[in-house]
């Protein structure tokens, strides 16, 4: 086996100086420039340094530290004016080793103001088409004045602080600068006019029913700390709607005083359950917390109709939440919910699925909703760690699909008679998935949202995918039908009409999303089907999982950047995946492979003209040179008559005499004996550089598939041949024939190539 070996190889060498005498002549790049565009290249000049808070290894460094931010707020929401008012004290301790001259401080309302400038930055001109909501909104109405009113900025004596209020962010003085590790104390009174998140979209709001009465979904309602780190010093980048957030770990103690038939929960635990819940629903509460299969619903929807045919309460009550570890919070209140709950086991920990809703989301809510907030929390922590928190609710909020921590907003409704589609179902299912999801990647595994909108919905987008199959598995009536859940975003081929679409509306995966054309495809699908790819073809699932659990624990209640989560992924697989994450990440090319040709290789011991030539040029006496096994092309110059009609490997007699000679019996016995020997040469119009799948069908019917890594193009990037020595004769090749790869052109990807099929006739038929 070696012998023969050794005879290709030599072959070989003569063939590659062949080509590097060709590759002379035309214009090929310079050595330089072609190591400075290889795809193989390491990402040196992309990533940044290795540092004392940042390791090499992507784990955080002997000095990683991070800020904090504790608050304290009593909230009063005026249903009848849906307004709110609020007072917080924030307590802000300095872990840097940087002395602080200020504070930036949050205020994601102000996007709402009526001076706000983000109407002022759309450059697309007249929609050729508009809801009426948004219609009028943009043409017929005043500004929404829905910008925060800051009342006093205080210290904790009671003294004025000054503060400079630029757009969405508000600088606060303190008397004298913050030392390292030190804290500082400072309260906020304000309130704001909550804006009608249906007609005006956003990420949280009121809906008003009807019968006049209104749910809340309720975020970004208070002055946030800024992130102040090692990578962006203070992280003020101004929200303009789109890029999310950007906030440090602390703690919340948060009074929030509603109508006294409201039915609130928000992030944190419910400190004074007994005060706000009847004592059936205590009950009803105490047995969801030891049901495993089935939701127990603890406000009916027969209770919470009746509520909503009342005027409301007068009467206000003080819901109490308390929460460590979190990096935001958020809440919803309505006298129209239903609630309903069970227990999910996680790790040795129990934890409680919830949902909230009002009538108009059933009868699909009670039937899916808490079962696939159970899935997540089971999928999720299966792919990342054991999730940490007591309870994780999915809120039905019309159109939203938006996360806190522990809570959510999620769509999905049925029509006025209770009937709804596939498609409504699996969008909610879907959506609750994700929503719940993103407890994970940003809440816990706490990334920048405003810089890097895909290190959570992609990362969270990939991890939904698993999440949904699962869901197909462990509750089979969800998908009904059909194979398996029909995700929308994660398999390879879904991704191909984005990649495949004109690249002036196509960004890297490494770009601000704000400064994105098809968000949607850039920071979810592609960065989600990148890591499924990675997974399931690159790395395998064993390598990829390791790696991503040690990224997740790693970086768990911490800050982590891109670079912290592309080290890991090598660091812990043995992985060199720089390509990867240059062309998917870095670029906007695609893959397309095709096979260009396949030929039938001859053994034969006559010298042909490709070692003739190799011998004139350099004066050699065709005498000197050994005896050799020469590969000759079928239907080539040096291809005889003596060779047709006969398996390719029986032309030399030489072959046999050499292997008599030099090897035993029992040697030779143990050898292979190809008959046929195949160069199939693949080439690669797309830039992306990725495996080559090959899958060879032989004369029998029987199949075999082959991955070649990526690293098969790093001296070719157009076009590379395989060698292919086999028993039986090939009949059919096809490239990526699981459409893994996301190849956007796959008519180029079988031999013999399958006729086209004109579109028009298929279609007359
Ligand atoms: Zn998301």
């Amino acid at each position: 086996m070696k012998a023969i070996k050794l005879l290709f190889i030599s072959m070989l060498m003569v063939s590659f100086s062949g080509f590097a005498q060709e590759a002379e002549q035309a214009e090929e790049p310079k050595a330089e420039e072609h190591y400075n565009i290889n795809k193989f290249r390491q990402l040196y000049q992309e990533f940044s340094t290795p540092n004392q808070y940042r390791s090499a290894s992507g784990a955080p460094g002997p000095k990683y530290y991070q800020q904090r931010a504790d608050y304290e707020m009593d909230i009063r929401l005026d249903d009848e004016n849906h307004h709110i008012y609020g007072y917080e004290t924030i307590t802000y301790t300095n872990n840097s080793p940087d002395v602080l001259d200020y504070l930036w401080v949050q205020l994601d309302q102000n996007m709402r103001a009526k001076d706000s400038k983000t109407p002022l930055i759309e450059g697309g001109g007249v929609a050729p088409f508009a809801q009426p909501a948004g219609f009028v909104g943009e043409y017929l109405s005043e500004p929404f004045d829905g910008g925060f009113n800051i009342k006093k900025v205080l210290d904790s004596k009671g003294n004025p602080l000054k503060y400079m209020i630029n757009q969405t962010m508000m600088r606060v003085e303190m008397p004298k600068a913050l030392a390292p590790g030190k804290k500082f104390e400072f309260d906020i009174e304000w309130d704001y006019n909550v804006n009608n998140h249906v007609e005006g979209r956003g990420r949280s709001g009121y809906e008003e029913f009807p019968d006049g009465h209104r749910a809340y979904v309720i975020a970004q309602f208070y002055p946030r700390m800024c992130v102040y780190n090692d990578v962006e010093g203070w992280q003020n980048s101004q929200f303009w709607g789109r890029d999310e957030f950007a906030l440090p770990f602390g703690s919340f103690e948060v009074n929030i005083t509603v109508p006294e038939d409201h039915w609130l929960d928000g992030t944190g635990k419910l400190t004074n359950r007994k005060d706000v819940y009847s004592s059936e629903e205590l009950r009803r509460y105490e047995m969801a917390q030891r049901t495993y299969d089935e939701p127990v619903v603890i406000r009916t929807q027969q209770e919470a109709e009746k509520l909503a045919m009342m005027p409301g309460a007068t009467k206000m009550k003080t819901w109490k939440l308390k929460a460590d570890y979190v990096r935001d919070f958020g809440w919803t209140s309505s006298r129209r919910y239903i609630a309903d709950a069970m227990a999910v086991k996680v790790g040795d920990k129990d934890v409680m699925a919830v949902s909230i809703y009002a009538p108009e989301g059933n009868p699909l809510w009670e039937q899916w909703s808490t079962k696939a907030v159970a899935q997540t929390l089971k999928s999720y922590s299966r792919m990342t760690f054991d999730y940490p928190y007591h309870k994780a609710i999915s809120v039905h909020a019309k159109n939203q699909g938006m996360e806190y921590p522990m809570i959510c907003w999620n769509y999905g409704r049925p029509d006025a008679e209770g009937n709804y589609s596939d498609r409504v179902k699996f969008g909610m299912i879907s959506v609750i998935i994700h929503e719940v999801g993103h407890n994970y990647f940003p809440m816990i595994v706490n990334s920048d949202e405003r810089q890097w909108t895909w290190m959570d919905e992609g990362l969270n987008t990939f991890v939904q995918y698993v999440a949904e199959q699962d869901m197909g598995e462990n509750y089979p009536a969800s998908i009904e039908g059909l194979d398996a859940y029909p995700s929308r975003r994660g398999p390879a081929a879904a991704i191909v009409p984005y990649m495949a679409g004109d690249q002036r509306y196509i960004a890297p995966i490494m770009s601000k999303g704000l400064n994105t054309y098809q968000f949607g495809s850039n920071a979810y699908g592609k960065p989600g089907t990148a890591l499924n790819i990675l997974r399931e073809t690159v790395m395998g699932r064993e390598l990829f999982d390791y790696s991503f659990r040690t990224y997740s624990q790693r970086w768990m209640f911490k800050h982590p950047t891109p670079e912290d989560f592309f080290r890991t992924m090598e660091d812990a697989s043995a992985m060199d995946l720089d390509w990867f994450w240059r062309g998917w990440f870095y670029t906007t090319q695609f893959n397309d492979m095709g096979i260009k040709s396949v030929d039938k290789f001859y053994v034969s011991a006559d010298m042909n003209q490709e070692m003739k030539d190799y011998l004139e040029e350099r004066n050699i006496p065709k005498d000197r040179v050994p005896q050799l096994v020469y590969m000759v092309k079928e239907g080539s110059e040096d291809y005889k008559e003596e060779m047709k009609g006969k398996a390719p490997s029986e032309v030399v007699s030489d072959l046999k005499d050499y292997l008599m000679d030099n090897f035993t019996a029992e040697q030779r016995a143990a050898m292979k004996e190809p008959k046929y020997f195949y160069q199939i040469t693949v080439e690669k119009p797309g830039g992306l550089v990725m495996p080559i799948i090959i899958e060879y069908t032989y004369a029998d019917g029987t199949t075999e598939t082959a991955t070649h890594p990526a690293e098969i193009w790093r001296l070719n990037d157009k076009e590379v041949s395989l060698s292919k020595a086999t028993q039986k004769e090939i009949v059919g090749i096809v490239i990526d024939p699981k459409l893994e790869t996301a190849d956007i052109d796959t008519s180029n990807n079988s031999w013999p190539q399958e006729p086209k099929v004109d579109k028009f006739e298929e279609m007359k038929q």
